[in-house]
């Protein structure tokens, strides 16, 4: 832990705000050499003085500098930032968010085990469970959000570890982690949850009682669509040592140029979600308002059926949503997208820019029915918001035309 963080001698935070900390975030020879920002080291060999030191690294596999693999300063100095944001013990870094989520999973599973996930996971997520864990002999079972303490009646003797998801990929139901905590931990089942929707800024699942929290800092804590980069933070140290164990393992590094990167992006992270929010729930309220629309998934939204779970756990939203409409033909979904000015059409969201793409949840489902429609993922990047209404304006505009045309042939033919 830093110097200026404040903690006391009984380790107790002091109530310094996210937002601080993360302006002040910074590495000791940063610090030392009187700069704001850590310095980028890169590095694949550490020389040592001595024989003796030489011989001794591996004793600080889990927080010195001994070998690239493993980081050097620049990591460090995030990954302690992250840490703080999460109220973790530390944070290993890794490659993509993807390579979080996958050595999360494999830090703790073996053949023969049985592994609980969230039925609304992230696609690539339960890829990885069922093309790589099933070849490895782990049984995978899927279980609805709503499940609640429930959890208890699927788990069996050989239940290792639940991972979770919320809101959910794509439909951004809200699951009661602390509800599934409670049954987990008195059965001493490791919990991970993917936490990239309302990073650690607005959601501390440590807090909730979850024992790895993730997330791909490719999206908000980084910021701005340039970088790859992932986070997991361990609860405690035995949980910490077993991801850097698993990460050293597979041989995942994180490239300290993109440390630095997302490091800067963390100095506007609270400034960015705050404009994120305000344009997601004008954009909902707006998207609300048109008749194509049936409804709008945003746990924002007083009549979302998450909301009441959202505001005792979460201290805000991001700026990505779902919005089904009335099914779309081809030509109709063309006419939609095609025409978009500011609103890119492009996955990774937690950027900079506004993006919509239409999307598919019920090829990844296996627990509950699909709501008919055709859905959107939306994500409101930092434009002026009027500009962006503007935007959406003129696509609706352009769905009503090709639906009067298609309209109009249809009754023409049946004419003829
Ligand atoms: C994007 C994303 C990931 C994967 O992160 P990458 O950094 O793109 O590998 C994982 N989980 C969620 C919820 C995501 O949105």
């Amino acid at each position: 832990m830093t110097d200026w963080t404040g903690e006391t001698d009984e380790g107790q935070r002091n109530p310094i705000a996210d937002a601080t900390r993360l302006v002040h975030a910074n590495s000791s020879s940063g610090r030392a050499a009187g700069l704001l920002n850590p310095p980028v080291h890169r590095a694949s060999t550490i020389i040592y003085n001595t024989v003796e030191d030489y011989l001794d690294r591996h004793r600080h596999i889990y927080d010195g500098v001994i070998y690239g693999l493993y980081g050097t300063e620049t990591n460090h100095a995030l990954a302690e930032a992250i840490a703080e944001l999460e109220h973790g013990f530390r944070t290993v870094l890794t490659s993509s968010g993807t390579a979080a989520i996958t050595l999360s999973l494999s830090a703790f599973l073996s053949a023969g085990d049985h592994l609980l996930v969230i039925d609304t996971v992230y696609r690539s997520t339960r890829r990885f469970c069922d093309e790589v864990l099933a070849g490895f002999g782990i049984e995978i079972s899927y279980f609805p959000p709503e499940i609640g303490a429930d959890i208890a009646t699927l788990i069996r003797p050989n239940t290792r570890m639940v991972f979770l998801e919320t809101p959910g990929s794509l439909t951004f139901e809200l699951a009661d982690i602390r509800a599934i905590t409670n049954v987990t931990r008195a059965r001493g089942i490791v919990t991970a949850l993917d936490n990239t929707w309302a990073s650690p800024m607005l959601f501390k699942p440590i807090d909730h009682g979850v024992d790895i929290s993730i997330a791909s800092a490719t999206k908000y804590l980084s910021g701005h669509s340039d970088v790859m980069l992932g986070a997991m933070t361990g609860a405690t140290e035995d949980i910490y040592r077993r991801l850097k164990d698993a990460a050293a393992r597979w041989g995942s590094a994180a490239s300290p140029d993109d440390c630095y990167l997302v490091q800067r992006g963390l100095r506007t992270l609270d400034v960015r979600l705050e404009r994120h929010q305000r344009n997601a729930l004008a954009l909902a309220a707006w998207f609300e308002n048109q008749p194509e629309v049936r409804k709008v998934l945003y746990p924002a939204l007083p009549n979302h059926p998450g909301h009441a779970l959202w505001q005792r756990d979460f201290s805000g939203a991001s700026g990505l949503f779902g919005v089904l409409l009335d099914p779309m033909s081809n030509t109709e979904r063309s006419a939609f997208f095609n025409g978009l000015q500011l609103f890119k059409l492009g996955s990774s969201w937690g950027g900079f820019e506004s993006l919509m793409v239409p999307a598919w949840p019920a090829p990844a489902r296996s627990c509950g029915e699909a709501e008919e429609g055709a859905l959107i993922r939306v994500h409101a990047g930092l434009e002026f918001t009027s500009d962006l209404v503007r935007d959406l304006d003129e696509a609706f505009g352009r769905l009503r035309v090709c639906r009067s045309d298609e309209v109009m042939l249809r009754s023409l033919r049946a004419g003829a």
